[in-house]
């Protein structure tokens, strides 16, 4: 392993500057009145281009920059996760109506200082658990593995993620916030702090958040998630390594990230097929 080169040793500002542009943008929203769907889809697709431009100005490892195929494929991904979120966000919105979930509990009087924080922490406490699991193989690897097929990490490849995997995720992380009955408007900024996080922990740029990185998630963090080596992929929180700390899977060695990304049950280039087999094989075995 490399020790890490200058290019590593800078700041990435890109995601600092990214994490500085939600408080404007929250002022902006404000102002304007803006529901919270339209502020998470706009905050959203506003953060991922600004991460790609970023990637394709100052990337971390040119050779991680995606091609066409893969755009493509991360596109399609996006449009399939869309209908899920959706889906799943109707399935949501049907507990809040049948009064299952979603009484305003003591944390709705809580400041928003505190409380945003504490919607985050809580917030990946489920998903870190069952990433963890989807970690140990089985049918939760079948499902997760779609995400780490990709040889390569990037703010679109982020998307690439099995129908199942978002799903899971987006109850585990909404159904303690409404259990608890956070403030709407609180859960609204803390999908989209973890959204916007989720992109920047999978961004191609060069530099780094330095001691940052024990208190939020980073993308020399985060690639090593995406290692090839089983031992080397932990860090399985995103937005925040609170969890990794806690349990005892956080990993910042001072070295230049993973040497290779991705499974080693694939081949590099994986085609339409097999991605066709990967999203089908947790429902049908006999299909796939
Ligand atoms: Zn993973």
């Amino acid at each position: 392993m490399k020790l890490r080169s200058m290019n590593e040793l800078r700041w990435n500002w890109p995601h600092l500057a990214l994490l500085g542009a939600l408080v404007p943008f929250a002022w902006l929203c404000r102002i304007v009145a803006m529901t919270p769907s339209a502020m998470l889809t706009l905050g959203t697709l506003l953060s991922l281009a600004w991460l790609m431009f970023a990637e394709r100005r100052w990337p971390a490892r040119p050779e991680w920059t995606p091609g066409t195929a893969e755009l493509v494929r991360d596109g399609a991904f996006l449009g399939i996760n869309a209908v899920t979120d959706a889906a799943g966000g109707l399935v949501l919105a049907w507990l809040v109506l049948h009064g299952a979930t979603a009484m305003p509990g003591p944390p709705a009087s809580w400041s928003p200082w505190i409380a945003l924080p504490a919607a985050v922490a809580l917030g990946e406490l489920g998903p870190y658990a069952l990433h963890r699991w989807s970690h140990r193989g089985g049918w939760g690897w079948l499902v997760h593995s779609v995400h780490h097929a990709a040889m390569r990490v990037n703010a679109s490849n982020n998307l690439t993620v099995h129908p199942l995997n978002v799903m899971w995720n987006q109850f585990a992380r909404a159904v303690p916030w409404l259990l608890l009955g956070f403030d709407a408007t609180v859960i609204a900024w803390a999908s989209l702090f973890i959204q916007v996080q989720s992109f920047a922990v999978h961004a191609n740029i060069a530099g780094t958040l330095g001691p940052l990185s024990r208190w939020i998630g980073t993308a020399e963090l985060h690639r090593w998630h995406h290692s090839v080596a089983r031992e080397e992929a932990l860090n399985f929180s995103t937005a925040l390594p609170l969890w990794d700390w806690a349990f005892g899977t956080y990993r910042a060695p001072s070295v230049a990230g993973p040497v290779r990304v991705g499974i080693s049950e694939l081949p590099p280039g994986v085609g339409w097929t097999q991605w066709r087999r990967m999203l089908v094989a947790p429902l049908c075995s006999y299909c796939a």
